[in-house]
C-alpha cells in the first residue's frame, strides 16, 4: 500500500487519522511536537506514544525528510544557502539569514515559477510544480536540525516560486508554523510575498490571519512594471493598488512595498516621485534594495550616490522608506541562484 507523508496532514486531519486508527485522537499535540519540535525521522523515536498507535502510522505514513545537494554559507554575514532534492528529483533552495536577535528562514513554494520575472534567478527554468505542505515545512525542520543552537524567528515566503500562486499549500504550511505544538512562530513573524497576484491578495485579505503581506513593486509605471515583471500585464498597477488598499482595510496591517533598485531601469529621480505619487497616504513601509547581479543578466545595481538621491525623494515625501544592501552577496543568495549554477554545472535537473 501507498505511503502518505505525515506532514502533509493539517491538525485536523492527524486528529481524524488518529480516531480512525485507534481511537486517540488526543494524541495529536504529543505527536506534532515530535514532529515539528523534535524534529523526529522515524516512528519509533516517539517514546511516549503506544507501540500499537506508532505501529498503525507506520502503516499508513512516513515521515519525509528532503536530501541536501548542497550548501554555501557567506564568511561576512552568516547567510547559509541550501539545495534541497525532493522525492520526485526536484530541487529547491531555502536560505537562512541570522542576524543578532533573529533567525529568519527564506522558503521556497514552488518548483520553478511560472511568473518569469526579468531580474529573477529562477526564472528561466520556467514552472515544475507546487510544493505539498510537508516539502514547505520540511525546509524549515531540516534547517532546525541542521543549526541546533538557532531559534528560528521569523519566516518569509521570497524564495522560488510565487506562494499565492500555491495558496492552500502555504495557507496549510502557515498554520502548522503557528501551531503551538508544532514551530510556534506567531503569524506576524511570517510573511507572504507576492509579485502581484491581485485574486491570492484578496482572498489572503479575508483568510483572517496575521500574516505579513509584502508586494514586490519595482516600479510605479506600467510599462516599467509590464517589461520587469510580466504579471503586470494580467494584473496592472491599478487593480493591484485597489487589492493593496482593500487588503489594508480589511485586515487593518500595513503592507512593505520591496522595490528592486536596477541602474537605468527603475531607479531616476522621476521613478522615485513617482512611486512617492503612487504610495502617498498609504499604510505601508517601503523596502529598497540593490539589485543582487545574477550571471548572464544585463542588470547592474545603481551606483550609491543614485541610491541617496532616491531615498531622499521617499523620506521627503514622507515615505516610510528603507534601504538594505542584498545578503549573502558572495553565496548568490538571490532566489535560484544555487539551483542555477548546479544547472550550470551539472547541465540538467
Ligand atoms: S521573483 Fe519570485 S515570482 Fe518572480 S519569477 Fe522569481 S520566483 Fe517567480
Amino acid at each position: 500500500m501507498k505511503k502518505n507523508r505525515i506532514k502533509d496532514l493539517s491538525r485536523a486531519e492527524l486528529e481524524a487519522a488518529l480516531k480512525e486508527a485507534l481511537g486517540e485522537h488526543y494524541r495529536v499535540s504529543q505527536i506534532f511536537r515530535w514532529l515539528y519540535k523534535a524534529s523526529v525521522r522515524s516512528f519509533g523515536e516517539m517514546t511516549d506514544i503506544p507501540a500499537p498507535l506508532r505501529l498503525a502510522l507506520d502503516s499508513k505514513t512516513y515521515i519525509s525528510m528532503p536530501e541536501l545537494l548542497d550548501l554555501k554559507r557567506s564568511l561576512s554575514d552568516g547567510t547559509t544557502k541550501y539545495l534541497f532534492k525532493l522525492e520526485d528529483g526536484s530541487t529547491i533552495e531555502t536560505v537562512l539569514l541570522p542576524e543578532r536577535s533573529r533567525n529568519t528562514v527564506c522558503l521556497s513554494s514552488q518548483v520553478g515559477c511560472k511568473f518569469a520575472c526579468d531580474f529573477c534567478a529562477s526564472a528561466p527554468f520556467g514552472f515544475v510544480r507546487n510544493l505539498s505542505q510537508a516539502e514547505i515545512l520540511d525546509e524549515v525542520v531540516f534547517i532546525k536540525n541542521a543549526n541546533p543552537g538557532a531559534n528560528i524567528t521569523n519566516l518569509v515566503f521570497m524564495g522560488i516560486g510565487e506562494p499565492l500562486d500555491n495558496y492552500d499549500n502555504v495557507m496549510r504550511a502557515v498554520r502548522i508554523f503557528n501551531d503551538k505544538d508544532a514551530f510556534k512562530i506567531g503569524a506576524r513573524k511570517i510573511t507572504i510575498s507576492t509579485c502581484g497576484v491581485v485574486p491570492g491578495i484578496e482572498k489572503l485579505a479575508k483568510e483572517g490571519l496575521q500574516v505579513e503581506l509584502s508586494v514586490s513593486l519595482h516600479s510605479a509605471d506600467d510599462s516599467v512594471r509590464s517589461r520587469i515583471l510580466p504579471v503586470n500585464k494580467r494584473y496592472a498597477l491599478k487593480n493591484l493598488m485597489a487589492a493593496c488598499k482593500n487588503y489594508i482595510r480589511a485586515t487593518n496591517r500595513i503592507i512593505t512595498f520591496e522595490y528592486v533598485l536596477i541602474d537605468g531601469v527603475n531607479s531616476s529621480g522621476p521613478d522615485a516621485l513617482a512611486l512617492a505619487k503612487l504610495l502617498k497616504a498609504m499604510k505601508c513601509k517601503v523596502n529598497v534594495i540593490s539589485y543582487n547581479r545574477i550571471s548572464g543578466s544585463p542588470y547592474r545595481e545603481p551606483k550609491e550616490f543614485a541610491v541617496r538621491a532616491f531615498m531622499k525623494v521617499l523620506k521627503d515625501a514622507g515615505l516610510n522608506a528603507t534601504h538594505r544592501k542584498p545578503k549573502g552577496e558572495e553565496i548568490d543568495a538571490g532566489c535560484g541562484q544555487l539551483r542555477i549554477s548546479r544547472f550550470e554545472k551539472e547541465g540538467a535537473e
